[in-house]
């Protein structure tokens, strides 16, 4: 394992040429990556009541999904993917990737969008657009936001719990096991950024899998808090104990 802490000119040289060797580049963003662009954590864990939770949620909508500036972290991961066959998974429910120009198509966002509602029982597996809901809220016409099909309280499509309604997403999960079985006799570099162990399932256990059962694939992690890899993965991977923005920023400069 190659672990860096510091990047040099001869580190930032091992990583360009990693990912400029690849013939597949799989991304996987987590909150570090968020965090790093300087976008507040969502405090999904925080219950508010039927009537506060819409006003309680704009702020963070306007901000992270729904306004358009684009934000240099996300761009100069785009600059460096550019020309790529790349494909990413992003954990954070924001808008940011889309600000940067990234190409749907190559876009898994696996634990939502804030820019959609569902049920909060998944009733129906169906989703709404936000949009309509804080226009409706702004207008007075309602006080709270409710599901046309059962009445439950409208809340945001994004990862909780068990109820969080996947059918949006399923196009493009499948899109990504297509990349990922693509790939099995190419040279897939798994640029990891940000990820911890909230939800390790999602990502990071199965990259470790994947780069360990795959042999022309290797591992680039970017984690300030857990940097490392599991032993099996040593001699396949760069671990960098750096912040995202700085690494991004050092690779395309
Ligand atoms: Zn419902």
């Amino acid at each position: 394992m190659k672990f860096i802490e510091h990047l040099g000119l001869a580190e930032k040289a091992l990583i360009k040429e990693q990912i400029q060797n690849a013939d597949k580049v799989l991304v996987g963003l987590g909150a570090g990556m968020a965090l790093s662009a300087g976008l507040k954590p969502l405090p999904l864990d925080q219950r508010q009541s039927k009537e506060n939770y819409w006003h309680f949620w704009r702020p963070y909508l306007e901000e992270q999904r729904f306004q358009q500036e684009s934000n240099p972290v996300y761009d100069d991961l785009m600059t460096l993917l550019a020309g790529k066959d790349y494909f990413i998974i992003d954990a954070n429910p924001d808008g940011m990737l889309y600000r940067s120009g990234v190409d749907l198509d190559r876009l898994y966002k696996v634990q939502g969008d804030l820019a959609r509602a569902q049920c909060q029982k998944n009733c129906s597996h169906k989703v709404y657009p936000v949009r309509h809901s804080l226009q409706k809220l702004e207008q007075g016409k309602e006080k709270e936001i409710c599901c046309p099909e059962c009445g439950a309280p409208l809340v945001l499509n994004v990862y909780t719990d068990k109820d969080f309604c996947e059918a949006p997403y399923e196009k493009q999960k499948a899109a990504y096991f297509r990349f990922i079985n693509s790939s099995d006799k190419e040279r897939l570099v798994i640029l990891e950024i940000g990820v911890g162990y909230t939800i390790p399932e999602m990502m990071r256990f199965p990259f470790e899998y994947i780069v360990q059962n795959h042999r022309n694939a290797s591992l680039i992690r970017v984690n300030t808090l857990h940097p490392l890899c599991v032993e099996e993965n040593k001699h396949k991977a760069i671990c960098i104990a750096c912040d995202a923005g700085t690494v991004l920023k050092t690779l395309v400069e």
